[in-house]
């Protein structure tokens, strides 16, 4: 879906892209490590993001759950660890416009556009059982996919798989012309490294990463009565979303940075933090 959303904007920005293609720059995504191009530097990303963003509201606004809304304050308390979670994983040590286009030696993987992104989470009033996410931190997810998710960890995993196309930049990818025999391929890779990426970040934010193969399965059901041939083409098949996310060196690495974050979570409610706290120091 974050593909149709990207295309979507494409057309009034050809010949704006057209010249970004010329000067895109090569970058690695974190954890998968694969190089691929991007065209904008992260502060053009933030503001086509919002420019976008803003155009598909005024589309979509009769049903955008307002911001009192139970399910948006639900989600939003989720996203807003997810966000931690990014935070944590990717810190503010990465290579900076000013250093790419200088041609200094760079820090790889780069996550540098993560830095200035306005974050933007939005439930939309509607059955679909979709959620996406497009450039500059947005993530949209419809209550016909939230009906079916029960638990805190459920949500955190489909809003940490979001988060992660956001750290890949995988829409951007969308807006070079990527051939149409490469397309669901393409598709398909990215939705497994959004998996691997999300799994992480939701490890990093607290929530139970063992939670997200069991997901996939049972999402599997609720998609495939739905029938829907598009998801089914361009998405992994669950049994390999669950497979790779059951892989024990991941599962193992992600288990390490849910255990870290709990720890830092008892510590910080800890009696003498807490004291800190009243003081005005804050230690968390
Ligand atoms: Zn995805």
């Amino acid at each position: 879906p974050w593909k149709v959303a990207a295309a979507v904007v494409v057309p009034p920005y050809a010949a704006k892209f057209s010249i970004f293609a010329a000067i895109s720059q090569q970058e690695t995504v974190p954890y998968t490590n694969r190089a691929h191009r991007v065209l904008l530097t992260s502060s053009e990303e933030c503001e086509f993001g919002d420019e976008n963003f803003n155009y598909w509201k005024t589309k979509n606004g009769k049903d955008i759950l307002g911001p009192s809304d139970p399910r948006t304050v639900l989600v939003r308390r989720i996203a807003s660890d997810i966000i931690h979670g990014v935070r944590r994983l990717f810190p503010n040590n990465s290579v900076h416009d000013d250093d790419v286009k200088q041609g200094k030696m760079v820090v790889r993987p780069q996550t540098g556009h993560l830095n200035d992104l306005n974050w933007e989470v939005i439930v939309v009033d509607d059955d679909q059982v979709k959620a996406f996410s497009s450039m500059g931190g947005k993530i949209v997810i419809h209550t016909g996919y939230l009906k079916h998710l029960k638990t805190d960890a459920e949500i955190a995993t489909v809003i940490g798989h979001e988060a992660a196309h956001v750290v890949a930049r995988n829409s951007m990818e969308l807006l070079r012309s990527i051939p149409f025999y490469e397309l669901m391929p393409f598709s398909r890779r990215a939705e497994l490294e959004a998996d691997h990426i999300g799994l992480m970040i939701m490890a990093a934010a607290g929530f139970d990463p063992r939670v997200a193969p069991e997901f996939r399965k049972k999402i599997e059901e609720i998609i495939g009565d739905t029938k829907l041939m598009d998801y089914i083409g361009t998405h992994p098949s669950f049994e390999t979303r669950s497979r790779m996310l059951s892989q024990k060196e991941v599962m193992e690495e992600a288990l390490e940075l849910y255990k870290q974050e709990r720890m830092r979570r008892e510590k910080c409610q800890s009696v003498s933090s807490l004291w800190w706290n009243v003081l005005g120091y804050r230690s968390c």
